[in-house]
């Protein structure tokens, strides 16, 4: 998961890496707020900063100084709602301005091609570490980092020193160094970047920006849940992971649920073949129920793929496999029959595939029960065009 600046810095503070005071705002009036209470502390000069997850943000314009309360309305009311390489601005921090003397970079991260952790360092910051990698590349140091050993104040001064930086900056860049690997460890991040780091005028070195990536296979031990961007998530997306389903929101007509990721990925491709020929026709979704394809994880996925409006046909591909097609058949008849109690009856066809494990068994249950939604296509490919046909004709179920 990669935070928010915002959120890096909330991280940053947390674990003694200096930053300047700021403060996240969701309208320019609450921009306004936040700017006068700083003016009366002593700070009426602020920077507003576009919070999206890309970099740039300075270069497109969504980073700007303001004078004062008014000037900070006047420059969130800019920065909200504009597209920053394809990011909608929903939020600014209002962060207290800094002098700035000289910036530069740091990061660490996780380098798998040589199986450790890197620090990054370099005297050149504020522009793109990438440029800099193609205009000055003797100026960036590369420093290997002991998992073990980690990095103590010895360590953060040679990576600072690796990184050309200034003896005026030294102490300050390795003591944020030293904090910075607390976040990155601590935090099981996968990467931790400053840039810029900046040096004041009085001396005084602090993370101007921020950029963390977290992992998420280490969310079973930490605190991560506070910084899921709910609002960015699609909304079908954020009830079936409530339900635990591995779904994901695709733009076509064509419902997809299946058992087992490489299965769904290759339906999608079917689907998508098969709809060519109809005027354009798509996967609507990506939906793994995994194993367990019970009546209720059934109903579940239904459910989900339903209520996409878009949604015109919906395409179960089963292959049985420790759970068996029988038990699956079984799942979807008492799924159909349990959103019809819950008031939800299924009114688009479901174009059925079973093949593998218990099959015959399978495909008996569901000609026995013969719900007038569910139609049966023994192979896959006839099964996909099958799929593709009913949403391009809009064919409504019984
Ligand atoms: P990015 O463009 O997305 O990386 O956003 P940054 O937070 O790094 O800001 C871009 C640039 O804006 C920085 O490199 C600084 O040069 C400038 N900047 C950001 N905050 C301040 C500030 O408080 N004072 C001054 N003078 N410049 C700032
Ligand atoms: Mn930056």
């Amino acid at each position: 998961m990669d935070l928010f600046e915002y959120q890096a810095k909330e991280l940053f503070a947390l674990y003694g890496v200096p930053v300047p005071k700021d403060k996240v705002a969701d309208t320019a009036d609450e921009a306004r707020e936040i700017a006068s209470a700083f003016a009366a502390e002593g700070m009426s000069k602020v920077v507003v900063k576009a919070q999206v997850k890309t970099g740039g943000r300075g270069k497109a314009g969504g980073v700007k100084l303001a004078d004062g309360a008014d000037d900070a309305y006047a420059k969130a009311r800019d920065i909200i709602g504009m597209d920053i390489k394809g990011h909608t601005v929903h939020r600014v921090l209002i962060a207290e301005a800094t002098d700035i003397k000289a910036e530069y970079y740091l990061s660490y991260l996780l380098d798998r091609a040589s199986r450790t952790f890197l620090a990054i360092c370099s005297v050149e910051g504020g522009v793109e570490i990438e440029e800099v990698a193609h205009t000055n590349p003797e100026a960036i140091a590369r420093v290997p980092i002991d998992p073990l050993a980690g990095v103590d104040h010895a360590k953060a001064l040679e990576i600072v020193r690796a990184g050309r930086i200034p003896p005026e900056a030294e102490e300050g860049a390795a003591l944020l160094a030293e904090r910075l690997w607390a976040v990155f460890t601590d935090e099981d991040a996968t990467l931790t970047e400053v840039n810029p780091v900046v040096l004041t005028p009085d001396g005084k070195v602090l993370a101007l920006d921020g950029k963390v990536t977290l992992d998420d296979n280490a969310a079973f031990r930490q605190d991560h849940e506070r910084f899921a961007d709910i609002a960015a998530a699609d909304p079908l997306e954020a009830r079936a992971k409530e339900k635990h389903l591995n779904y994901v929101k695709l733009d076509g007509e064509v419902g997809i649920i299946g058992n087992g990721a490489g299965l769904v990925m290759s339906t999608l491709d079917v689907v998508a073949y098969a709809g060519e020929d109809l005027g354009g026709k798509k996967p609507a979704n990506f939906l793994d129920i995994g194993g367990g394809a019970s009546a209720e994880v059934m109903a579940n996925g239904l459910e989900i793929v339903l209520s996409d409006p878009a949604v015109k046909s919906v395409f179960v591909n089963v292959f049985g496999g420790i759970t068996a097609c029988d038990a699956v058949a079984n799942g979807i008849v008492s799924a159909v029959g349990l959103l019809g109690e819950q008031g939800k009856p299924v009114d688009r066809p479901i174009v059925v595939r079973l093949d593998g494990n218990k099959a015959t068994e399978g495909r008996q249950i569901l000609r026995d029960a013969a719900l007038p939604v569910v139609e049966q296509v023994d192979t896959m490919d006839g099964a996909a065009r099958r799929a593709a046909e009913l949403a391009a004709s809009g064919a409504k179920g019984a």
